[in-house]
């Protein structure tokens, strides 16, 4: 590591849901991109690798009138001061940013608007129509011995998905992992994960994805629990 490079600092990676902190990013030179480092994922280093390691200055403005990113806080603090029900919107920062935005939405009942909010509403739309039952990846590591994929794999978006449900790892014993309604390729990639204490299944869909899903539902409604 040359004198003028950054020790790679505690980080939470933002490109997948699955936000991973065993990784980290190491800033280089100035004429260097960001780059993964603690572990690999492709998607991470593609994207660290839009970014250059020389910080860009902060532009700040009131009003259309460049200011100081200080003048900028001041007059911010001002008006959340003077309002009752603010919004912040966009929210384009990583996860040490939403971080540190949280505390200071719930001290001023702000709204929070992110920019891909289309997205976000399916989620949330399932979840005031029907309720939601969720997990953690810590307990799928530790408990599940049946692991079901719908619809295919998740790797383009969560490129570790399977290190991160510890899939091969030795805390459950035997594990089971069935993909309903494989996409191209899906299978073979399955197949990599068979081994020790791991057994794979491929299954078709019925009819289209919600036909199968009802019809699971139907049949795993009278097992016993
Ligand atoms: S799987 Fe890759 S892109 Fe997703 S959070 Fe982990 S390191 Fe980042």
């Amino acid at each position: 590591m040359s004198s003028s490079e950054t020790p790679a600092a505690a980080w939470t990676c933002p490109f997948c849901p699955l936000a991973c902190d065993h990784v980290g990013v190491r800033v280089g030179g100035a004429a260097e991109g960001l780059q993964l480092v603690g572990g690999p994922c492709g998607r991470a280093s593609a994207m660290l690798a839009g970014f250059g390691s020389a910080v860009p200055m902060p532009l700040a403005e009131v009003d259309g009138r460049e200011v100081t990113v200080d003048d900028a806080i001041g007059v911010a603090a001002q008006r959340l001061g003077a309002s009752r029900q603010p919004l912040f919107g966009g929210l384009g920062t990583d996860v040490a940013g939403i971080r540190a935005l949280y505390p200071l939405a719930c001290a001023t009942g702000a709204i929070c608007d992110a920019a891909p909010g289309e997205a976000l509403m399916h989620g949330l739309r399932a979840l005031q129509d029907r309720g939601q039952f969720t997990t953690t990846l810590a307990e799928v590591r530790t408990r599940a011995d049946v692991i079901v994929f719908v619809g295919g794999l998740p790797l383009p978006t969560a490129p570790l998905i399977r290190e991160r449900m510890g899939i091969g790892d030795p805390q459950v014993a035997q594990r089971h992992v069935v993909l309903l309604g494989p996409k191209p390729g899906d299978d073979a990639v399955l197949s990599t994960w068979a081994g020790a204490g791991v057994s794979v299944e491929v299954l078709p869909l019925h009819g289209d994805l919600f036909d199968t899903v009802s019809l699971l539902d139907a049949l795993v409604a009278g097992a016993p629990r």
